[in-house]
């Protein structure tokens, strides 16, 4: 039980790679508040967390609103004591052609992506500040922060932003004992992806082929890094942008 006693917050908990880290944080012994705009989904999994032992609060959260995170953190520390951990994990994809984006879809993805990583690592490290002990905060970005992707301007801009966020509030807080890392997954087989997958509209044998390791991401292969950068063995870890993808981003051949 590497999180043991530890209080964790994973917003974007209601499905794929965020759900996968609220339950196997609960695993590891962390009490879990599980945050985004879907509780019936988010209330199942708590339940499931529960049955299985562990601690878990279903709370509701919109990224985009300052205030609505302010009140996550705030429910956490009321209902467990103290928070260490925050994941922002929550986020939104979008693939359009760049010169016809509207700026409403432009914004909503900033918004999401980029703002809402923001006010997810303010809220969290005002209360990791004010409780002494400092703690600490997992974004999860993307290989798309890193390098570029056609038609996605606002996705990639956005995760850029928030991998450069990662550094630059690792060095402003890491005097208050509080360490930002970044995890960048490549593809990872989410319900959402396996859907574009089977409608034919991701092209994942060539995006296999091009990956060192030939296969694209499952949400267990991000688990064992989440764990770590959450957890007490990541001690001088902070400002770190970790790929998880299979070797595709290092590829630079044919
Ligand atoms: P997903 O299955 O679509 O889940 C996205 C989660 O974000 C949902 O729980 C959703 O919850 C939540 N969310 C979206 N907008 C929100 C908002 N305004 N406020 C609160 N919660 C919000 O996506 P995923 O594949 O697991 O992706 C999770 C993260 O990994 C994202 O940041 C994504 O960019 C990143 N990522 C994914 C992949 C991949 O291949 N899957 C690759 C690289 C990076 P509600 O709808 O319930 O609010």
């Amino acid at each position: 039980m590497k999180l043991r006693d530890k209080v964790a917050i994973v917003t974007g908990a209601s499905k794929g790679i965020g759900k996968g880290i609220a339950i196997r944080y609960a695993e590891e012994g962390a009490a879990v508040t599980l945050a985004s705009r879907s509780m019936e989904l988010l209330t199942a999994i708590a339940r499931q967390i529960e049955d299985a032992g562990g601690r878990a609060l279903a709370l509701p959260l919109d990224v985009r609103q300052p205030e609505s995170v302010e009140a996550v953190v705030r429910k956490t520390v009321e209902a467990y004591g103290r928070l260490d951990i925050m994941v922002n994990n929550a986020g939104i994809s979008m693939a359009h052609p760049s010169e016809d984006l509207q700026p409403d879809d432009w914004q909503r993805a900033l918004d999401t992506d980029l703002s809402g990583v923001f006010y997810g690592c303010r809220s969290a490290a005002k209360q990791m500040i004010a409780q002494g002990t400092g703690g600490c905060i997992v974004n999860i970005t993307s290989v798309y922060g890193l390098v570029a992707a056609p038609m996605r301007a606002a996705y990639c801009a956005s995760k850029a932003g928030a991998n450069m966020l990662t550094k630059l509030l690792a060095c402003e807080w890491a005097s208050k004992k509080i360490r930002v890392n970044a995890i960048a997954p490549g593809y990872i087989r989410t319900e959402l992806v396996q859907g574009v997958i089977d409608k034919g509209m991701l092209p994942v044998g060539a995006i296999e082929k091009r990956t060192p390791q030939g296969r694209i991401g499952e949400v267990s292969d991000l688990m064992g890094v989440a764990v770590l950068l959450g957890s007490d063995e990541s001690e001088f870890m902070t400002g770190a942008i970790v790929t998880v993808d299979g070797g595709w981003t290092a590829y630079g051949y044919l």
